[in-house]
């Protein structure tokens, strides 16, 4: 098991809070025509008030030093930060394609839920799928998140202070 492979762990995901679902959405279509790319991070539920085992995803984690263009996100690997609740990935299709391609199944198997948003950036325009790049359900949860202001504001000292390789 490769040292990205232990980035992820596999848990039951129950959903995507809402909010983040929207603010993915917005960032996407803010990034248009680049493609915006994110890795999902996730709260146990029952910190967000729900009465259930398993974990809501609530944050997108943009990563510093993403090189971004019309078709194509690079994730300078180095800079992902060692986070066990990194649970997939999310990133935008500037050209409204909303299928993997061939570049996203090489990366998909890392994480266990990808979700692919299409131009125009609306909120039935995106698709989720598993590792193996077949597309599956996601929920859209509608929780409270404890501060989304400082929930999505990570700053490079965030990074920096994840940032522990073994
Ligand atoms: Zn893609």
């Amino acid at each position: 098991m490769g040292l990205l492979d232990a980035l992820f762990r596999s848990s039951e995901i129950l959903g995507i809070a809402e909010e983040t679902l929207e603010f993915a959405l917005e960032s996407s279509s803010e990034t248009h025509p680049n493609e915006y790319m994110g890795f999902l991070r996730g709260t146990e539920a029952s910190e967000l008030g729900l009465e259930r085992d398993g974990l809501v995803i609530t944050d997108v984690l943009v990563v510093p030093g993403t090189e971004t263009n019309s078709v194509s996100a690079t994730v300078r690997t180095n800079m992902i930060p060692n986070d066990v609740k990194a649970l997939g990935s999310i990133h935008s299709h500037p050209n409204g394609v909303v299928r993997p391609s061939d570049a996203d199944l090489e990366t998909f198997g890392r994480g266990s839920v990808h979700v692919i948003i299409g131009a125009p950036y609306r909120r039935s325009d995106w698709q989720a799928f598993d590792s193996k790049g077949q597309p599956t359900q996601l929920n859209v949860i509608d929780v409270e998140l404890p501060d989304a202001e400082e929930f999505f504001d990570f700053t490079q000292a965030d990074i920096d202070e994840d940032l522990q390789w073994e």
